[in-house]
């Protein structure tokens, strides 16, 4: 096994970390439960073989997972390893609840201490429960009782919200999910590295997207197939992770014990910066056909379960997903005749519930930490598997989301144009603000955005205000010809538009012109600014240009 450091802490951490949350299962009266021999063997043979780091979390595998991992970290094993669990912070409700969860989970781990307690899944809303309910100060006081040893968080929210977490408090580690398709989303690769820079050890989890990118399409198998090294799916999505320096332990949720042998060989031939320039080629050739691929972003974490109404969310998402990588669609409706319909199916279906039982009550939304809009995914699902339209029919294939994005406030130094869009020079405005905003060193230039804000006086006219920006830290030098402006802290619904801007007209229409008039829960905001974001994704010849458009909205 290799090791690597842990951030600033005085260990070291074997490259492969255990993630009990997809642990083996079998059947029990209709119910799937943990096959808790098969899990117990398969934890205890990555102890053997040089596995040190285990993470579980209060709800996985309904809340038995701590106690199944308890039982395995008997004989001695515990003394060998370092574990981690998480406070639910969804279920937080006051401040005493910190030790009522930590004390039961010590209780199921049958331990007396846990090496780093993180604050479960922080997002803009958990992380105010943390600040309200000062928790930690009650980390602080847990960890002085012995009861655990460092602090840490995992996330699931937007890149400004992780850096106000990160800069808010002097963290041990920070667990995230990141792997070759998802660097540009939530934490994103800059957050990986800024929590590095601090010393702050990184746990990435879903290296593998939920066990999406081990199970290539078939022009994915032709790439690795081709490829002059070796290796499997699995492997290629695991090395790329390893090989960033800023990644402490790279977590996998192992089902099976050939999977748990599988990961123990892939780590052994893990190290830092060891992929060439040739590796990390084929890499990103992966990346663009993976992204082209996946229609619902969903990773199968289950977060969103249960739902009231019996929906199975992550299923019917896999079906739809599985849809273009088996390339079969009528494999797909088949498999989703399985699901129940109705109710009083539900017993004779294992309680598997179609994408049509959905009654949009919403309970799922803020659970989900893809941020997916859950409902309108669901009632797609069901036009394509269940009501057999055209898949072209109902998902632009040109477009993908939304994703719900809550965004801190921001300022932005740019170029700005006020008239009619249609007679609006983009290009010239957009080559000038590239030679100037050079001068203003407090631009962050990983991403520049195109900004519309309209008033009613100048929607009178036909008219709006574009301004082509760099977010700033700093506006104490605005360039001649150069204004600035603060965005205030907003919601919104985040679309990709894919491939040429010829097309973007129609990403627009679908946006107007069929979700907001469709949406029973959001509305737009009127006259707060809307804007394209534009990164490393996106090229203006490329088809598999990407390019994010960021609608403002609240609930109606
Ligand atoms: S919105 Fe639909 S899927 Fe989500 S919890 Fe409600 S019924 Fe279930
Ligand atoms: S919809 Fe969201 S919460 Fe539910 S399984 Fe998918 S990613 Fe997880």
């Amino acid at each position: 096994m290799k090791y690597r450091k842990m951030g600033s802490l005085d260990w070291e951490v074997s490259a492969l970390g255990f993630g009990c949350m997809r642990l083996p299962t079998k059947k029990e009266n209709g119910n799937d439960i943990i096959d808790e021999e098969e899990a117990i063997k398969m934890i205890r043979y990555a102890i053997d073989n040089g596995v040190n780091y285990f993470d579980t979390a209060f709800p996985y595998h309904n809340e038995t997972s701590e106690l199944v991992v308890g039982k395995a970290l008997q004989e001695g094993y515990r003394e060998k390893i370092k574990l981690v669990t998480k406070l639910p912070m969804w279920i937080v409700t006051e401040r005493d609840d910190f030790d009522k969860y930590l004390n039961k989970q010590l209780e199921k781990l049958q331990t007396d201490h846990i090496d780093i307690y993180l604050f479960h899944g922080l997002n803009n809303q958990t992380f105010q429960l943390v600040k309200k309910y000062e928790l930690i100060e009650k980390m602080e006081e847990a960890k002085t009782a012995g009861k655990i040893r460092h602090i840490g968080f995992s996330f699931h929210d937007s890149y400004d919200v992780y850096n106000e977490i990160i800069d808010y408090y002097d963290w041990d580690a920070t667990q995230i999910q990141w792997n070759f398709v998802d660097h540009n989303t939530q934490a994103t690769t800059k957050g990986l590295e800024y929590a590095a820079s601090k010393g702050i050890a990184v746990i990435v989890m879903e290296p593998i997207k939920g066990g999406k990118l081990a199970n290539p399409t078939k022009e994915i198998e032709e790439i690795i197939e081709n490829a002059p090294v070796k290796r499997t799916a699995a492997n290629w999505a695991l090395q790329y992770v390893w090989n960033h320096p800023g990644v402490s332990v790279v977590l996998s949720g192992m089902s099976t014990f050939d999977q748990v042998k599988e990961n123990i060989e892939s780590a052994e031939q893990s190290g830092i910066n060891l992929l060439s320039q040739e590796e990390l080629k084929i890499i990103s050739d992966m990346t663009t056909r993976y992204r082209k691929k996946s229609i619902v972003p969903c990773t199968y974490c289950e977060y969103c379960q249960p739902c009231p109404s019996s929906v199975s969310i992550p299923l019917n998402f896999r079906l739809l997903n599985e849809l273009l990588w088996v390339d079969s669609t009528e494999q797909m409706r088949e498999k989703y005749k399985y699901f129940a319909s109705k109710e009083e199916d539900l017993n004779a279906k294992n309680n598997y519930g179609a994408a049509s039982l959905c009654t949009e009550c919403g309970e799922c939304l803020d659970k989900c930490p893809q941020m997916i809009d859950i409902p309108s995914e669901l009632k797609k699902v069901h036009l394509v598997l269940g009501e057999d339209n055209e898949l072209s029919g109902v998902y632009k294939l040109f477009l993908r989301g939304p994703v719900f994005v809550d965004k801190e406030e921001f300022q932005i130094i740019g170029i700005e144009d006020v008239g009619k869009r249609e007679n609006r020079n983009t290009a010239a405005i957009w080559a000038k603000f590239q030679q100037e905003i050079t001068a203003v060193s407090s631009r962050d230039a990983s991403h520049g955005l195109g900004i519309r804000i309209g008033t009613e006086e100048l929607q009178k006219k036909g008219e709006e205000r574009y301004i082509v920006s760099n977010e700033v830290s700093s506006t104490e030098i605005v360039p001649e010809g150069m204004i600035t402006e603060t965005i205030h802290a907003q919601k919104y619904a985040v679309f990709t538009h894919i491939g040429s801007l010829i097309n973007i007209s129609e990403t627009y229409e679908y946006i107007y012109g069929d979700w907001l008039v469709n949406n029973t829960r959001y509305e737009r905001v009127p006259w707060v600014a809307e804007f394209e974001w534009y990164d490393a994704r996106f090229s203006l010849v490329s088809e598999d240009s990407e390019l994010d458009l960021y609608i403002p909205i609240q609930a109606k």
